[in-house]
C-alpha cells in the first residue's frame, strides 16, 4: 500500500467544540468516532438521545469531508463518577439484549451492530473498531474472556452484514501475553474481521520509545497474517516521571490505573513528558506508519487535551489530560506542526 492510500487519522478527543477546520488543516482525512448502544428500552425500541447526538455529529463530519472510523459500544468501562466521587464500572450493552454469553444475547448484539451500520450508511467509512481495548479490565471487567471475545466476533458478523465492504477489527491495549491470548480467541477460524488493530503507548503506558511500533507491528503481522492499524497511539505531554512505585499494585482500586493513583508516570522518552518530545514523538511516528509494509495507517490520540482525567476526575492527571496536539483551550503545540509537517511530507 502506498503511503498516500493509508489512514490519516486521529481520535477527535476530548472536550470537542466543532473544530472541524483546524484538524482537516492539519491534514488529518480520518477521525475515530463513537456510537453508542441505539435503544434505551427494548431491541429496535426508542432511539437514546445519545446515540442521536453521536450520529448527528458523525453526518456533520462527514459532511466536512472527512472518513469516520466508528468504534462500537464495548461491555463497558471503569469512569469517574461526578456524582458519587469516585471511579466505577459503567454497563454499556442493557440488560434486555439477553443474559450474557446466551445465544440470545449474541443474536442482539449482532443485530444491533448491524442496525448500527445500515443507520450510519454512507457517513460511516469502511473501517470499523469494535469495542475498546477489550484485553484490557478497564474496559472488560470480570467478563468471562469467552464473553469479552464472542462480543466482538459477532459485532463484525452484524456490520459485515450491513455492509459486506466494511472492514473490521479489534484494538488491542497493549502487545502483551494476555493481550495475544484475547486476540489469539477473536482471530479463531471463522471470524469476520478485516484487520489487526492495537493500541500503544510507548514511553508513557509502555516501556519503549516510538520506534518500538515497528517490531509490534512485525510481530501481529506475522502471527495473524492481517494488515496491522494503530488505533490508538501518542504521548503524553504532562506529568512527572518516577523510576520507581510509590504504592504496591494491589492497594490500588480495581478499574483504576496506578498513574492516577500515584500521579505519575512509570515510563517516558528520553526527555521526559514535555511539549517538545511529544512533537519529535509524533513526527517519527507517522513516518514509521507510513513507511512500514503491514501498517495500514494510523489514529493518533489525541486531539485536545482533556478538562478532566475520565478515570479519576484530575484536572492535572498524567493519565489522560495531556495527548493533545492542541491545548484544553483549543491553541497548538508543537506537536500539532510536527504532525501537519508529517502528513505532507511522508503520505504524498
Ligand atoms: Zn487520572
Amino acid at each position: 500500500m502506498k503511503a498516500s492510500e493509508k489512514i490519516k487519522g486521529i481520535v477527535f478527543a476530548y472536550n470537542t467544540e466543532g473544530e472541524y477546520g483546524m484538524v482537516k488543516d492539519l491534514g488529518m482525512e480520518w477521525m475515530r468516532m463513537h456510537v453508542s448502544f441505539p435503544w434505551t428500552d427494548r431491541m429496535f425500541g426508542t432511539i437514546s438521545e445519545q446515540y442521536l447526538k453521536e450520529k448527528e455529529e458523525i453526518i456533520a463530519v462527514h459532511d466536512c469531508g472527512f472518513e469516520i472510523m466508528v468504534t462500537t459500544p464495548g461491555l463497558g468501562a471503569y469512569r469517574f463518577d461526578e456524582a458519587l466521587g469516585k471511579t466505577r464500572w459503567m454497563e454499556t450493552i442493557p440488560d434486555f439484549c439477553g443474559e450474557k454469553g446466551t445465544k440470545e444475547y449474541y443474536d442482539n448484539v449482532r443485530d444491533a451492530c448491524e442496525f448500527i451500520c445500515r443507520d450510519l450508511g454512507d457517513a460511516a467509512g469502511i473501517y470499523w473498531q469494535c469495542m475498546n481495548e477489550i484485553d484490557n479490565p478497564i474496559f472488560a471487567s470480570h467478563y468471562s474472556d469467552e464473553i469479552v471475545t464472542m462480543t466482538a466476533r459477532v459485532q463484525a458478523e452484524g456490520i459485515v452484514k450491513g455492509n459486506p465492504e466494511a472492514r473490521c477489527g479489534i484494538n488491542l491495549s497493549a502487545y502483551t501475553p494476555r493481550a495475544l491470548e484475547i486476540a489469539d480467541l477473536v482471530y479463531a477460524p471463522g471470524h469476520s474481521f478485516y484487520y489487526m488493530g492495537d493500541d500503544q503507548y510507548y514511553g508513557s503506558w509502555q516501556e519503549g520509545t516510538v520506534e518500538t511500533w515497528t517490531e509490534t507491528i512485525d510481530k501481529l503481522y506475522e502471527r495473524y497474517g492481517l494488515p496491522v492499524l494503530a488505533n490508538e497511539w501518542g504521548y503524553s505531554s504532562g506529568g512527572e516521571y518516577s523510576d520507581h512505585h510509590y504504592v504496591e499494585p494491589k492497594m490500588v482500586p480495581f478499574g483504576l490505573p496506578e498513574e492516577c493513583y500515584t500521579q505519575k508516570w512509570y515510563f517516558t522518552a528520553p526527555g521526559g513528558h514535555t511539549d517538545e518530545v511529544q512533537a519529535d514523538f509524533v513526527y517519527r511516528g507517522l513516518q514509521i506508519f507510513a513507511e512500514h509494509p503491514h501498517c495500514i495507517g494510523s489514529f493518533l490520540f489525541c486531539w485536545r487535551d482533556a478538562y478532566k482525567c475520565y478515570h479519576c476526575g484530575g484536572e492535572t492527571c498524567p493519565s489522560e489530560d495531556y495527548w493533545g496536539i492542541v491545548t484544553k483551550d483549543c491553541k497548538p503545540k508543537p506537536a500539532y506542526y510536527a504532525v501537519q509537517k508529517a502528513l505532507k511530507e511522508f503520505y504524498s
